[in-house]
Parts: C-alpha cells; sequence; structure tokens
C-alpha cells in the first residue's frame, strides 16, 4: 500500500494590541523603543498589593476581532492565572484566559475566490511579559530585563488544525495580518514584535488513522518566528524532518522547537509541557465579565469592511482588475485614498482601472499628493500617457524582439543600454509609454 503523509498544522499568533495604556495597569502601552524600564507601575512589576484593572478598549478590540473572524462571542468570559517561571515574568503567572476565552469556534476564508476556510478555535485576550536583553555590561555577559512590554494587551488567535502546507500558513497569517490592520487594533508589525507566529505541525499517516479527523499522537510546537518566511521554512523544516522519521518507522517526540535563521531548521528546546502544568486557576482579583447582547452588538456595528470585501467591492463596483483591487485593499490607507481618487476620477470621467493602476506602478506618494490634486495633474500631463500594463507590455516585446544586441549588451553587464530599449518603446508608442513604467517593466523582463 502507498503510505501517504498529510501536515496537520495549527497556528498560533499573539497580536499586541494598540491600546493607549497597558492590559491591567494605565501605564503607556507603546514600549517599542523606549528607555528600559521607564514605563512601569507596581500592577505590571507584580509588587505585593497591587491589584489589576482590566482595560475595556482591550475588551471591545479583542470582541471586534472575534467577529470579524466569524466568532461566537461568549457571553461570559473571565481572566485565569497561568503559573510559569521566567524571569520576565515578575509575578511568576501571566494573567491570560484558560477555559472562557472571549471569542471562539470562528473561520477564516484563506482567499477571495475560493471556498475553502480554516476553523479559528479561539481568540482570548491576556498581557504580554517583559523582555529580556542579552548584553555585556564592563566585560561581563549579562541578561537584563526590561519591564516595559511587561503587561500591554496581547491577543491570541489560535487556529484548529485546518492547515495542510507551509504556503497555506502563511496565507492565514498575512491575511489575519491585513484584516487586524483593518480594524486599526494592532500595526501587526512583525520586526517590533507586535505580531508573533508560532507553528504547531505533526504528520498524519494515512491508514493509521481509524477516521480523517483523527489527530496525530504528537505535535511539534515551533517558536521564533518572526517573518512569514521563516513561518514557510519552519514548516516545511518540520515536514520534512517529521516525514523522514515516520518513514524510518520511529515517532516524532512531542516538543518545543525554535527556528534558527542561520541553519535554516528547527532545533529543540524544551519537551513540552502539558495545560496541567500551568495550574491555572481564575484570577480572584478581577470579576468575570459578563456582555450584554447591547454591547456587543454596539461593538458589531464598529465593524469596517474587510480587505476580501473591499477587493470584491473594488472589482465589481468599479471595474479595478483584480491585481490591483488586492493590492490596494490590502493596505486600509490607501483604500480610502484610491476611493477618494475613484470619486474624483468620475467627476472628471477618467478611467479608474488605469489611474489606480498608476497609483500602484508609479509609487505616487499618496500620503502627500491630495485626490483632486492627483487627478487634475493626470488629466494634464498623464492623459496621454500610456501606462496601461498590456499595452506597454507589447511594445517592450516589440523593442526587445527588434534590438537583439542591445538586449544581449545589457545581460552582459551594461545596463545603460536599458535608455536604447527605452528610447525605442518610446518610438514605438509616439512618445506615449509612460517611461519609468517601461523601464520597470523591461528591467523585469531581461533579469529572467
Ligand atoms: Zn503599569
Amino acid at each position: 500500500m502507498n503510505q501517504m503523509y498529510t501536515p496537520v498544522i495549527g497556528l498560533e499568533i499573539h497580536v499586541e494590541l494598540a491600546t493607549r495604556s497597558k492590559m491591567f495597569c494605565g501605564c503607556p502601552a507603546d514600549h517599542f523603543g523606549k528607555e528600559p524600564n521607564i514605563q512601569t507601575c507596581p500592577v505590571c512589576l507584580g509588587l505585593p498589593g497591587a491589584l489589576p484593572v482590566p482595560n475595556k478598549k482591550a475588551i471591545e478590540w479583542t470582541i471586534l476581532l472575534g467577529l470579524a473572524l466569524n466568532c461566537r462571542i461568549n457571553r461570559s468570559s473571565k481572566f485565569d492565572r497561568k503559573h510559569y517561571f521566567y524571569p520576565d515574568l515578575p509575578k511568576g503567572y501571566q494573567i491570560s484566559q484558560y477555559d472562557e476565552p472571549i471569542a471562539s469556534g470562528g473561520s477564516l476564508k484563506l482567499k477571495i475566490d475560493e471556498e475553502r476556510t480554516i476553523g479559528i478555535e479561539r481568540v482570548h485576550l491576556e498581557e504580554d511579559t517583559g523582555k529580556l536583553l542579552h548584553n555585556t555590561v564592563n566585560g561581563e555577559k549579562v541578561t537584563l530585563v526590561d519591564f516595559n512590554r511587561s503587561g500591554v494587551a496581547l491577543v491570541e488567535i489560535v487556529t484548529e488544525p485546518d492547515i495542510h502546507s507551509a504556503t497555506e500558513a502563511k496565507e492565514f497569517a498575512q491575511e489575519l495580518q491585513r484584516i487586524i490592520r483593518h480594524l486599526g487594533i494592532s500595526d501587526c508589525d512583525m520586526e517590533k514584535g507586535s505580531m508573533r507566529l508560532e507553528a504547531n505541525i505533526s504528520i498524519a499517516e494515512s491508514g493509521k488513522r481509524k477516521e480523517e479527523s483523527e489527530l496525530p499522537a504528537y505535535k511539534v510546537e515551533v517558536k521564533n518566528l518572526n517573518s512569514f518566511r521563516f513561518l514557510e521554512r519552519a514548516i516545511n523544516y518540520e515536514i520534512e524532518r517529521q516525514t523522514a522519521l515516520l518513514k524510518a518507522g520511529r515517532k516524532p517526540r512531542q516538543e518545543t522547537r525554535g527556528f534558527v535563521e542561520k541553519l535554516n531548521a528547527t532545533r529543540t528546546q524544551r519537551y513540552k509541557e502539558t495545560a496541567a502544568d500551568y495550574r491555572y486557576f481564575p484570577e480572584p482579583d478581577i470579576p468575570p465579565l459578563e456582555f450584554s447582547n447591547e454591547f456587543i452588538d454596539n461593538i458589531r456595528a464598529k465593524l469596517p469592511q474587510l480587505p476580501q470585501d473591499i477587493a470584491k467591492q473594488l472589482e465589481n463596483k468599479y471595474g479595478i482588475r483584480s491585481s490591483y483591487a488586492r493590492l490596494v485593499a490590502a493596505d486600509k490607507e490607501l483604500t480610502d485614498y484610491v476611493l477618494a481618487v475613484i470619486d474624483e476620477a468620475k467627476k472628471a470621467r477618467m478611467k479608474t482601472d488605469s489611474l489606480v493602476g498608476l497609483i500602484i506602478n508609479q509609487k505616487i506618494d499618496w500620503h502627500k499628493v491630495k485626490p483632486e490634486q492627483l487627478v487634475t495633474e493626470m488629466m494634464k500631463t498623464k492623459a496621454a500617457q500610456v501606462s496601461d500594463d498590456t499595452t506597454l507590455e507589447q511594445w517592450v516585446k516589440q523593442a526587445v524582439a527588434d534590438l537583439p544586441k542591445v538586449v544581449a549588451d545589457y545581460k552582459a553587464g551594461k545596463k545603460a543600454a536599458i535608455g536604447v530599449l527605452i528610447g525605442k518603446v518610446a518610438a514605438l508608442s509616439n512618445g506615449s509609454a509612460d517611461a519609468s513604467v517601461v523601464k520597470k517593466i523591461l528591467e523585469e523582463k531581461l533579469s529572467r
């Protein structure tokens, strides 16, 4: 029998909320790049007698995210203490949510035109830990703790193990990032650590399961994934590693591994704890949360249009080609700008698709140029210019075919030769081709 190996992947994604103050105290939450330990107080330092007070905005935003992810919002919820020792955790426990998360049972569609969805197991709210800094002081290697981040509101999004490849995992994380940015509740900046990825990976062997839905008896958790690229690489590495073990008749160990960038591989960090090891119990200093229907409906009313809907609208209502529509919809500010430009363009009877193409291809500094200004400018100077990709590509093709020697020169390292080709396209188009776009297309074409 031909043995089949199916990757079973679930993601745990932490996102720092952009609230002004921390989760349980009044300290400023914006900790990035600040002098260490200046944004602390008895609550987030875990000093005796300090009482946590939940941040209402953080709770509302977690509900908003739950709604955006098609979750059920649980009418009653509570905070729990999760105990473990680590130097960046001053209380010896983290306030988190155990068995009554704010939201659960949701789903996210990976792509606009696909039916496939990834289940969301839960969305819960917790506090971030401090940060360890490994440093050298007076020639000695030391580890320092910065508590500015301690107590910052953190949501955790946990998917069902519905993901079956590294690409899908990446697509999920990217779509989630777009959604959260549209909600305006976090910048989801992975370099700053405001979005952090973890993947649980195991391999299901066909024929060894009673049912298709039965999960493997182990899972490997991979941490330290601070880019979509590393997420993809770590998952591919684990799929290969675990499949090789299974093929050799061995069972992969349940463990936590870290992705090591230099090795492009994962390495064992520790053998995994179970939930019981954390000695979860209800946080006695915070009363249970109760949400009325009215409270939740008010938050639902604030739910903005999400990227996939916006892209569809740009396509169907305004005739923007889908590649542009998706690019625009991925950025909330750009969406607002493009909608304003479309409004102006309609008044001026300009074609919206090519206008949006211009904004994208020419990298218009849309933070500075007002929509009406842009349209007026284009009416004057760009109206006669062609920047339509398909048309330009035909001219570029023609120029490349007509001038094989120039192309060879360029490929041999004579970069200036590109000017001759741009000139040729200009001639073919009677001067109407947009030179900067032509240059880009040429560079792309000739690099292949
Ligand atoms: Zn504080």
